[in-house]
């Protein structure tokens, strides 16, 4: 076996899946999978690629009239690339791992929040990098005290999460000019994963990829699973300086040759007709958001009001349990399954993730359930 491989742990979000599925009626609020169907303009796509035979190989970097599309849907949230820097991924998941293959040699530092989404260490891990972390204020905010210092220490690569999971946070404007000004002179790449851009709940996007004069030490990660509910359709891109997209397309190629021909041609109909799905989706998601919020305020948990993605961290530390107990104890006894904070860092630790990408029904259950647990501690 691969050492570096045999090191790695599967995701902590499978592992609680995995255990909540050897329990009947359990309220599983563990998955980033939307509740929606796809929608059906992209459906009615897909058959139409089927019946016209558009089931080959496309090129490695995926059909231009989609890389066209995605370069007009970013250009909406102020993000300028030309379709030859696109290439098209399975799922931002592989996006991520052909970026981190393309750039890391042993013993690279890889710079990350320090409560973040799994893939970014595993793969680092994976890949002989190694992991440094910056923390993260009260509120989830960058502590800059702490990036600097990571970046002081020699880090090659920063890795900016907005919207977070497991957080919700997004980058202020204030952040996001505070970034530019630290990045602008320094010998820094930046992996910026935006896969909930769709997702973000105020007026205004803030992404580091708006600034122009640093594009090249940019490498942009986004995917189609969250914004048109179509995980398992297996679509994401990278958008970069041709420089590193040389190199990733490498990856890419060997790895996968291609990403899902069908799915490429139903996402250039999606992103030309269904806006207004997204929109619908959002608006569904703010509501349940402001309930989940709501409800766990009034149960008196600390809890920061998301602002984008679709999950709710709050603590539990005032139960002094560590988080895999808390879970494994309200699984246990209210079937009731979320994610223990440690499943996304060490510093996750005394904070669960909830998911809330779920219908209104199972989301008051789940609360009713937690309240009762809670009462009974
Ligand atoms: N980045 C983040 C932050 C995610 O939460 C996810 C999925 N949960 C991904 C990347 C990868 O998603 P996919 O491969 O489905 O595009």
């Amino acid at each position: 076996m691969n050492k570096r491989v045999e090191a790695v742990q599967i995701s902590g979000i499978r592992k609680v899946y995995n255990k909540a599925s050897k329990y009947d009626n359990v309220i599983s609020l563990t998955l980033g999978q939307p509740d929606f169907p796809v929608p059906d303009i992209i459906n009615k796509a897909m058959i139409r690629a089927i019946e016209d035979g558009k089931t080959v190989y496309t090129s490695n970097a995926g059909i231009l009239e989609l890389r066209r599309e995605i370069c007009n849907y970013l250009r909406k949230i102020n993000i300028n690339y030309n379709p030859e820097e696109v290439i098209i991924t399975v799922g931002g998941s592989e996006g991520l791992y052909a970026t981190f293959m393309a750039i890391l040699n042993e013993g690279d530092k890889v710079l990350m929040p320090a409560i973040g989404y799994p893939a970014y260490e595993n793969i680092t891990k994976m890949l002989g990098g190694t992991m440094l972390t910056y923390d993260l204020n009260g509120d989830f905010s960058i502590n800059f005290d702490s990036l600097i210092q990571g970046l002081d220490n020699g880090a090659k690569v920063l890795v900016l999460s907005y919207p977070s999971n497991p957080l919700g946070a997004t980058l202020s404007k204030d952040d996001k000019e505070k970034l530019y000004k630290i990045i602008k002179d320094r010998d820094i790449l930046i992996i910026t994963d935006e896969i909930y851009a769709s997702l973000c709940f105020e007026d205004g996007y803030n992404s580091i990829a708006q600034y122009e004069d640093i594009k090249e030490k940019i490498i942009y990660i986004s995917g189609f699973s969250k914004m048109f509910s179509m995980t398992g359709l297996r679509l994401g891109y990278v958008c970069a300086n041709s420089k590193y997209i040389d190199q990733i397309v490498k990856v890419h190629q060997y790895g996968v040759s291609c990403a899902p021909s069908i799915v490429q041609w139903a996402v250039v109909d999606g992103l030309k007709y269904c806006m207004n799905e997204i929109n619908v989706m959002k608006a569904s998601f703010i509501e349940r958001k402001n309930f989940v919020y709501k409800k766990l305020l009034e149960l008196g948990l600390e809890v920061n009001d998301p602002k984008g993605a679709f999950y709710i961290f709050p603590s539990i530390k005032k139960f002094n349990m560590t988080s895999e107990e808390f879970c494994d104890r309200l699984l246990e006894s209210k079937r009731i399954a979320c994610v223990p904070g440690t499943a996304f860092g060490d510093k996750g630790e005394g904070y669960i993730r909830i998911s809330y990408c779920y219908s209104k029904e199972s989301l008051e259950k789940a609360l009713e359930g937690i309240e009762e647990f809670i009462k009974e501690l």
